[in-house]
């Protein structure tokens, strides 16, 4: 079912909240917006600079070719409109954080505009339509040495982040709810990683700015608020404290303030200054650029299978959970993974590793799929052992954590680690066990059902993991019965 922003009470939430969105994300290229400076931040500080991205009196900017063309990708990815010519502005305000005293971005002709993409929360669809898609200049870092910005002795300013390329998606008024603003960041930054622009690795490249207004009341924006994770916290906070403003027959002011997501808590900023007052004029050290016919068409070839579609198609196409299937298209790379070993063992099977164990393994060591040397064959080894019933769960998960963290290929940890399933040596541990843990055998018999989880668990033990605990219950209990 889809439904629009009108309809309330999907989150138990009082249906008088407006929120809508400006979000940055940062875009995964090799070098900056508009110079050949890297793209990220290095260990020592101010060394990703050049006289350009730091400003200096006669620099003129380059636009990086790679960016309008990831710029145009996204914004046909969230069914927007192009335009076919765009320009960038000059934002004009003042502080450290910007050594030009403006901000390269682009005000009167965005990339693109008029988009929308479709949200799933508890299982409940929602369209949230984007207003425009624009690409800008990242500011340079600033950093409140032991404190924030009140307590802090003195402020550092790190410029290798000015000049990283952002894009920045503002969408209509159209969430309810701090949920739904978090559905939309996990399915717009899926999508982006979809399309390679987009290194989903860091929570710390996606931050939003929220703008919240109850029914009858001023709207507030919020700044800072960094990941998906955070958007929900900041808003609920924010929600909050406005419903205790009006609770006390206070008025909600229009203003700006900042989330601090230490304390999670927003405070007062300034009273919010009105775009115009940012003095937009064209910049003109850059020409205008043309999306032309095979910008566009490179453009729509290069798109891949988005989300939505792969969804839809392993519906169809595999006999597995629609919960296995949300699980396995959080990361393309593993869907991948999934579907080239599909033909050759049970979809379940896979399906439910690679959405469990190794999900966990990966989230544990902070890596996605393409940083583990993990490849395909490495997993069809792995595979081949657990449907030949030569490799107990409990040692897979070993397996697989050894080669997430060390990389090496499995048949040589399955050798080292002596891993693979003892079915002559089960006989033998049951044995000994019954004859060692005769209280537990007695409290067994005598009617005491969870003593034999004990005993299961110390042949699992005596074993290392290489007897199944389902085919040791059976013969303790073939033994004790
Ligand atoms: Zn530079």
């Amino acid at each position: 079912m889809i439904f629009n922003c009108l309809v309330p009470g999907m989150n138990g939430m009082p249906d008088d909240v407006t929120i809508g969105l400006e979000t940055h994300i940062q875009l995964d290229t090799d070098s900056k917006l508009f110079c050949g400076c890297p793209a990220s931040l290095s260990e020592e500080p101010n060394t990703h600079t050049c006289p350009t991205c730091l400003g200096m009196p006669g620099s003129k900017p380059r636009t990086n070719a790679a960016v309008i063309e990831h710029a145009v990708r996204a914004a046909l990815a969230l069914n927007c409109d192009l335009n076919d010519t765009i320009r960038f502005s000059r934002k004009t305000y003042f502080y450290p954080d910007m050594a030009k005293n403006f901000q390269i971005t682009q005000y009167e002709i965005p990339v693109g505009e008029d988009g929308a993409i479709t949200t799933r929360l508890r299982g409940q669809e929602q369209t949230i339509r984007i207003k425009r898609l624009h690409i800008e200049e990242d500011p340079a870092r600033i950093v409140h040495k032991g404190g924030d910005i009140d307590s802090s002795a003195y402020t550092l300013v790190d410029y290798d982040r000015a000049g990283i390329p952002l894009l920045e998606i503002v969408t209509k008024p159209d969430f309810s709810s701090p949920a739904e603003a978090r559905a939309f960041l996990q399915k717009l930054t899926r999508i982006m990683s979809y399309l390679g622009i987009y290194d989903p690795r860091s929570d710390l490249s996606i931050k939003s700015d929220a703008n919240i207004s109850l029914e009858g009341g001023e709207r507030v924006e919020v700044k800072n608020i960094t990941g998906t994770k955070g958007i929900e916290n900041a808003l609920n906070y924010e929600i909050t404290r406005q419903r205790n403003l009006r609770k006390r027959g206070q008025s909600i002011e229009r203003q700006t303030r900042s989330y601090s997501s230490a304390q999670q808590i927003t405070t007062a900023l300034r009273s919010k200054e009105a775009e115009e007052e940012y003095g937009y004029i064209f910049e003109p050290d850059l020409t205008e650029v043309v999306i032309d016919a095979e910008l566009r068409h490179d453009a729509q070839k290069n798109i891949p299978e988005l989300p939505d579609e792969k969804r839809r198609r392993f519906q169809e196409e595999y006999d597995i959970t629609a919960e296995m299937v949300d699980a396995l298209i959080t990361s393309p790379a593993i869907a991948d993974v999934f579907e080239t070993l599909s033909d050759e063992f049970d979809d379940h099977m896979i399906g439910s590793f690679l959405t469990k164990e190794l999900k966990k393994t990966l989230n544990y060591n902070e890596m996605s799929f393409a940083d583990a040397a993990v490849d395909h064959d490495d997993l069809r080894v792995l595979f081949s052992y657990l449907a030949d019933d030569k490799l107990t769960d409990r040692n897979a998960e070993e397996l697989i954590r050894e080669m997430v963290a060390t990389g090496t290929d499995p048949a040589t940890i399955i050798e080292e680690d002596d891993l693979l399933k003892d079915e002559e040596g089960l006989a033998e541990y049951v044995s000994s066990v019954i004859e060692e843990e005769q209280e537990a055998v007695e409290d067994y018999q005598t009617g005491d059902d969870d003593a034999i989880n004990y005993l299961v668990g110390q042949i699992m033990q005596r074993s290392g993991g290489k007897v199944d605990p389902r085919e040791a219950r059976e013969q303790l209990e073939a033994e004790l019965d």
